[in-house]
């Protein structure tokens, strides 16, 4: 019998239902198809692909490696209403301000950031340290929201391997959330959060997925989703730029190792969505901010979807079917060398 327990979340101070021994049970559900592999390395009519026009008539550069421009439709602008429109009462609002930007990982269409080379994906980690610079300081930005959509299950429509970037004049729940946890546990304890946690997996050794000198991948003790993975520099750092260049390369092979499990379980493109949690950027003090990366897949077997339903939207806590334990040896388990390069 799988974990049958309550696990609690200290980044996000709430408890998840482990129910593994339910994984098994009958299940209706919707079923979801793989996603075909047949792509061209260039389609004439991609928005991201290079030289092409985009919905905005400006043309992407004809890139070689990694290509960043504004979103052509975001959801945080410059041109947003400034002031907002006055609120009546117990309303609140504000103007919709910040930057969105795309970050495409490669010229080729065909491709998938579990492809790329650890080099190359040490590139694009550098492209992140670079727009975190830019962003970051600016005026009005409070916090820099990094992260990936994979795949039409998460409701990404164009395959080009790309992430996005959400610099807001307001701070994300999540952070905002992780970085009250960890300066509560700051002063309570003198100790980071997130490096006890570290230091938890890597007593416990069950979860860790992948491991060297100044990085590691693993299932968190406490993971809502089945497969979910956090990757992270052993050292105490606030966001992606505080990377020296040897903790670039390090966390770039960890951030592949687990890519090339993902794609190698089910020998398909793996669908998540991928965050980099990173401290705000509004001024105060998170010295208690550990920054990471955390990958949320949909999918708890090939073709099901793990659905939010009564304990995730109408209560707030999920119920996990599977053991983290489990996953993590499942994902261990696997050769890591991608399936489409063997
Ligand atoms: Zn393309
Ligand atoms: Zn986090």
């Amino acid at each position: 019998m799988g974990a049958w327990e309550q696990r609690y979340h200290p980044l996000r101070e709430e408890w998840v239902i482990v129910a593994a021994h339910r994984q098994n049970r009958p299940w209706i559900g919707d079923t979801v198809r793989a996603e075909s592999e047949a792509l061209p390395s260039y389609l004439p009519d991609c928005t991201f692909c290079p030289g092409n026009t985009r919905v905005s008539g400006k043309v992407n550069e004809r890139y070689a490696q990694t290509f960043v421009f504004d979103n052509d439709a975001p959801c945080v602008g410059l041109d947003a209403p400034m002031p907002a429109p006055p609120a009546h009462g117990i309303f609140r609002n504000g103007p919709a301000t910040g930057l969105a930007r795309v970050v495409c990982y490669s010229p080729r269409h065909d491709t998938t950031l579990a492809e790329l080379s650890v080099a190359e994906i040490a590139r694009l980690v550098e492209v992140w340290q670079a727009q975190y610079r830019d962003l970051a300081r600016r005026e009005g930005i409070n916090h820099v929201l990094m992260f990936e959509n994979k795949g039409s299950v998460v409701g990404v429509s164009n395959p080009h391997p790309h992430g996005q970037i959400y610099a807001t004049n307001f701070v994300f729940k999540h952070i905002e959330t992780e970085a009250r946890a960890g300066a509560r546990h700051k002063e309570a304890t003198g100790r980071v959060l997130f490096r006890d946690v570290l230091d938890g997996e890597i007593e416990d050794g069950r979860r860790v997925l992948f491991e060297n000198a100044n990085a590691i991948a693993f299932v968190p003790y406490f993971a809502r989703y089945a497969y979910e993975v956090y990757v992270a520099p052993k050292r105490v750092i606030p966001a992606v730029d505080a990377l020296s260049p040897t903790e670039v390369q390090d966390f770039s092979e960890a951030l592949s190792a687990v890519l090339v499990r993902f794609d190698n379980l089910w020998q398909r493109p793996f669908p998540y969505v991928m965050a980099l949690h990173q401290a705000p950027t509004d001024g105060g003090d998170y010295g208690a901010f550990h920054f990471h990366v955390e990958f949320h897949p949909p999918l708890r077997k090939p073709d099901l979807l793990k659905y939010l339903a009564g304990p995730e939207i109408g209560g707030g806590n999920f119920l996990s079917d599977t053991s983290p334990e489990e996953k993590a040896a499942e994902l261990r388990a696997l050769p890591a060398i991608h399936y489409r390069k063997r």
